[in-house]
């Protein structure tokens, strides 16, 4: 039976986040001094690997793993390897990953081999310096080697790089180049009011409307309705022949076509990014060796999914519009 919404909204789309630990600590997502889950309250990969199977069951189609950064969760690639089943059984179109690309050349080979086609990687600048200033711990040459072991292993890649207000705005023109010219989409998303950070997001925040603005100064977009299951809207880029994909969820909501729901590492179901609400998967899931109470307490959430998210970012607001941090849902 389809999960559909109070809104005539048919949930197709699961995002896995399997960690909130990450590797980096990118400043507009996470506090330097962050507090993590006890290793206890984590779901084991076999606890997650039956919730994934249950929402495939129900209807799921397309399922993307993510975190925290998702390839530091250790034996990640026996999770993967035990969702690929369900690759091999065409109920699910398609499992993928959103990645910080810093342990890519470690696992790349063996996601293609486990029927992964396609990642999204994670980069908000091509200067090293600048890299490590707003990754705080990251690398920018491991995640170039990375994305080129993903792309040897035959793995599509498209980049995302968050839009930040004079931090990388004027370098987004180079990087949709490098991007296009390695045959990789761009796809750059607006910074959204999320955990408390050690910034002012009213600083950092670009509304994609003036980057596009700006663009269009230097290059032909043309709307086209290439569409990858994700909010993003592209544009084809005539100087480079790539596609560029923008994703607005604070000038342009596009909550009407939602079709996702999000999975924490510890079992609880976000069925809105930008709203509190939660449903406690683990409990019925622990409860009982079969999967109906389960499948009952997702029924009840899809019935509570809200119509949409009110994000703001002015400075007014000085609070975040939803408490937690980016890293627990994985965008
Ligand atoms: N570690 C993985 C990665 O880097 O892709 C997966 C998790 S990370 C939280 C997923 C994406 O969310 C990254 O592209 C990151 O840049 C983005 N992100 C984090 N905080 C954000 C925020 N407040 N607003 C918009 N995007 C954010």
């Amino acid at each position: 039976m389809d999960m559909i919404d109070p809104f005539g909204r048919t949930i197709s789309y699961l995002r896995v986040s399997v960690t909130d630990r990450c590797d980096f600590r990118c400043t507009y997502c996470m506090a330097e001094d962050m507090a993590f889950l006890p290793k206890k309250d984590l779901l084991s990969l076999e606890e997650l690997d039956r919730l994934c199977t249950v929402f495939i069951e129900k209807g799921v189609r397309r399922l993307r793993l993510t975190g925290g950064e998702p390839l530091v969760r250790k034996n990640i690639m026996h999770l993967v390897r035990q969702l690929s089943r369900h690759l091999d059984s065409g109920a699910l179109e398609e499992l993928t990953l959103t990645t910080n690309g810093s342990q890519l050349s470690r696992f790349a080979a063996e996601l293609a081999d486990c029927g992964v086609k396609r990642i999204n990687v994670s980069l908000d600048t091509l200067d090293a310096d600048k890299f490590h200033k707003i990754t705080r711990w990251g690398h920018l040459d491991k995640v170039m080697q990375g994305i080129d072991a993903a792309q040897a292993a035959g793995l599509k890649v498209k980049l995302n790089a968050v839009a930040l207000k004079d931090f990388n705005d004027a370098e987004l023109p180079e990087m949709m180049r490098w991007a296009h010219g390695r045959g990789m989409d761009l796809t750059v998303i607006e910074t959204m009011p999320m955990g408390e950070i050690d910034t002012d997001r009213t600083d950092q925040y670009l509304p994609l409307s003036l980057l596009r603005a700006s663009l269009e100064r230097q290059f032909t977009l043309t709307d086209i309705p290439f569409k990858t299951g994700g909010p993003a809207r592209y544009v084809h880029v005539a100087e480079t022949g790539g596609r560029l994909g923008f994703i607005t969820p604070m000038t342009h909501n596009f909550c009407e076509s939602c079709n996702r729901v999000r999975l924490t590492c510890t079992g609880t179901l976000y069925m809105c990014l930008g709203q509190e609400d939660a449903a406690d998967l683990r409990s019925p899931l622990r409860a009982s060796e079969g999967n109906e109470l389960v499948a009952e307490a997702i029924d009840e959430a899809i019935g509570r999914k809200p119509k949409g998210h009110d994000f703001i970012i002015d400075r007014r607001t000085s609070r975040p519009s939803v408490s937690r941090h980016m890293s627990v849902t994985g965008g």
